[in-house]
C-alpha cells in the first residue's frame, strides 16, 4: 500500500477553484537506520489544493509518527511528527525547477513530495532525552539506569595484574 492518489480533475485549469483533501496511505522505506516511518502506520494531514495558472498549489502539513533509536543509548522511541507542505505541482516540470509532476489525467501522487518533505525532517542524531546518558564504554549498560553494578568493584581476581600494569607504567 501506498499514498493514495488526490484527485484534481475538478480543479485543473479553473485558477481560483480550491479544496481541501486528507493525505491517506503509507509510505514504504522512509528513513534512515535511526529514524524512519514504519511502513505500517498511516500519514496523513491536511491539504489545501488551490489551482492557479501554473498548476496545483499544494499546501498544509503531513503528518504521522517516526519511530527512532536514540543515538546514544539505542532504545527505540516514537515521536510524532508534522511537517508544514508548500509545494508546486504543474504538468510539464522544469527540471531546474522543484516543481513535482501532474499527471495529464488530472490525478496528484503526494508520494515523492511527503517523501522529500519528511525525509529532511529526519533527525540525524535523535535522542530520547536530550540529556540521554548513553551507554556504558565499560559494560554497554544503559547510564540511564543507574550505577552499573557490574564493573563498580574491580574483581579481586584481576588486582595483581592491575598492580602489574601499575608498577609496569614506571
Ligand atoms: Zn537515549
Ligand atoms: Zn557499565
Amino acid at each position: 500500500m501506498t499514498l493514495d492518489l488526490i484527485d484534481v480533475r475538478d480543479l485543473v485549469g479553473h485558477p481560483g477553484a480550491s479544496k481541501t483533501e486528507s493525505l491517506r496511505g503509507t509510505v514504504e522505506a522512509l528513513g534512515t537506520e535511526l529514524a524512519r516511518v514504519p511502513e505500517d502506520l498511516p500519514i496523513g494531514g491536511l491539504l489545501l489544493l488551490e489551482s492557479v495558472v501554473e498548476g496545483i498549489l499544494v499546501s498544509g502539513a503531513v503528518e504521522g509518527v517516526l519511530q527512532l533509536h536514540c543515538a546514544r543509548c539505542l532504545k527505540e522511541f516514537e515521536q510524532v511528527f508534522s511537517v508544514p507542505i508548500y509545494e508546486l505541482f504543474v504538468s510539464e516540470p522544469d527540471p531546474d525547477a522543484d516543481d513535482y509532476p501532474l499527471d495529464p489525467d488530472g490525478e496528484l501522487d503526494p508520494e515523492q513530495m511527503v517523501r522529500d518533505v519528511v525525509g529532511v525532517e529526519l533527525p540525524f542524531s535523535p535522542l530520547c532525552e536530550p540529556d540521554c546518558l548513553g551507554l556504558c564504554a565499560t559494560c554497554g549498560g544503559d547510564k540511564n539506569l543507574g550505577a552499573c553494578p557490574g564493573h563498580q568493584q574491580i574483581d579481586p581476581r584481576w588486582d595483581g595484574l592491575e598492580q602489574l600494569f601499575k608498577q609496569t607504567e614506571h
